[in-house]
């Protein structure tokens, strides 16, 4: 089972679960040297991830004191495809408890000068009540003024599958010897937290292990309820989320997020050369780009789980480059075999290591790194090469390895 983990705090979580959809942060398209900004297109990789189906968990992030709403919030289901819009959503009025909606928005531009850029957020000294205090604000980053609520036009649609009121809050989620000795760690997302301030992505694909903890835990803690839907949101117009596909001279591309976000979209469309290393699509049991595998915060570019007859028989790691694979690339197997075993088969046995299989993708790699990696021992499958070639907006393969 696909699910996916969206990061929302007390302002945007009630409008979301209200109106029904999510939302990730737009970030400058390009950055301050004047180059398109990776984590603009890191952000489209993420959100491309997502497949109608899919479950869909929020994460609250506590915001001041409200400690007590922190958690892991669901059960929805992706029905869309990801989308731009800039339309202001607001919540709803009949919404008041303490997790209300109403009076609250989700904004998919500034109010005062219509940028779509997402906001950002800074200290400042505020006088509240006769006393200066340190307050954090959003801002807009075009205009500089303050706003109210977050800016957050990349969206996709979602319906309720079980719904709880209650959140699962973290000591229960990460600690509780009860639910680890049944159904394991939530080992990507405690990666993930433990990542780093400001480093962390706002949507994280959860193993289908992950998935069945939390809707374990929920059913085991909570009652389900019945949440109304005919406030869900309608968008007026769904822009589709392009990634372009922009070349130097020779061919490479510009920015390897273009490589990823592009992977993300079409990994289970067919695609010629690619298809071959996939597998049918029935068996495609996971795909998740940017996966960490270690509390260090490292990661696999794209990880991919096969299924058959119930039984887990392979996992592929892809690492991409936009440029020409070095050697550093092929010895980057060795460093992730014990650890991606351990995470995705549950030991490092011989057996368990030797169920994954190293891709790499480049651009023109070089006949020397080709030998490399055909001599090198590994205690996984033997490591696949392709090459990337973009033409009519498109990117081909071939497997030369
Ligand atoms: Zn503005």
């Amino acid at each position: 089972m696909k699910s996916h983990v969206f990061v929302v705090d007390v302002d945007s979580y009630p409008v979301h679960r209200d109106r029904l959809f999510c939302s990730v942060k737009n970030p400058n398209r390009i950055n301050a040297r004047g180059n398109p900004n990776s984590s603009f297109f890191g952000l489209y990789a993420d959100i491309k991830a997502l497949r109608k189906g899919d479950l869909v968990f929020f994460y609250q992030m506590r915001k001041g004191e409200e400690k007590h709403l922190r958690g892991f919030r669901g059960v929805f289901k992706v029905v869309s495809d990801p989308f731009f819009s800039d339309e202001i959503i607001d919540g709803v009025s009949n919404s008041f408890s303490n997790l209300g909606s109403l009076n609250k928005k989700v904004l998919g531009r500034c109010p005062k000068c219509g940028s779509s850029v997402s906001d950002k957020q800074k200290d400042v000294k505020k006088t509240i009540n006769g006393r200066e205090r340190k307050v954090t604000i959003k801002y807009c980053q075009k205009c500089g003024e303050e706003l109210d609520f977050h800016i957050l036009p990349n969206r996709v649609l979602i319906e309720p599958l079980v719904y709880y009121d209650d959140p699962i809050d973290d000591n229960t989620a990460y600690i509780d010897r009860n639910f680890i000795k049944k159904k394991g760690m939530l080992w990507t997302m405690l990666f993930r937290k433990t990542f780093g301030a400001g480093r962390e992505r706002s949507i994280t694909h959860i193993l289908p292990e992950e998935t069945e903890k939390l809707l374990f835990m929920f059913k085991t803690l909570f009652r389900e309820k019945k949440i109304d839907t005919s406030n869900h949101y309608n968008p007026e117009v769904m822009k589709p989320l392009i990634v372009p596909l922009d070349t130097k001279e020779n061919g490479e591309l510009v920015i390897e997020a273009y490589l990823e976000a592009w992977m993300m979209e079409n990994i289970d469309k067919n695609i010629p050369v690619l298809k071959e290393i996939i597998g049918p699509v029935n068996q495609i049991e996971y795909v998740g780009n940017n996966v960490l595998y270690g509390i260090g915060g490292e990661k696999v570019d794209v990880l991919v789980l096969h299924k058959k007859n119930e039984e887990r028989f392979k996992a592929t790691v892809i690492e991409l480059k936009k440029g020409k694979l070095k050697k550093q690339d092929i010895l980057q197997i060795g460093n992730y075999t014990k650890w991606m075993a351990q995470l995705v088969f549950g030991d490092n046995t011989k057996e368990s290591k030797n169920k994954i299989q190293p891709v790499l993708i480049g651009f023109q790699t070089p006949q020397d790194i080709i030998s490399f990696a055909r001599n090198f021992i590994t205690d996984t499958q033997s490591p696949i090469i392709l090459n990337y070639k973009v033409g009519n907006n498109t990117i081909k393969f071939e497997r030369i390895l």
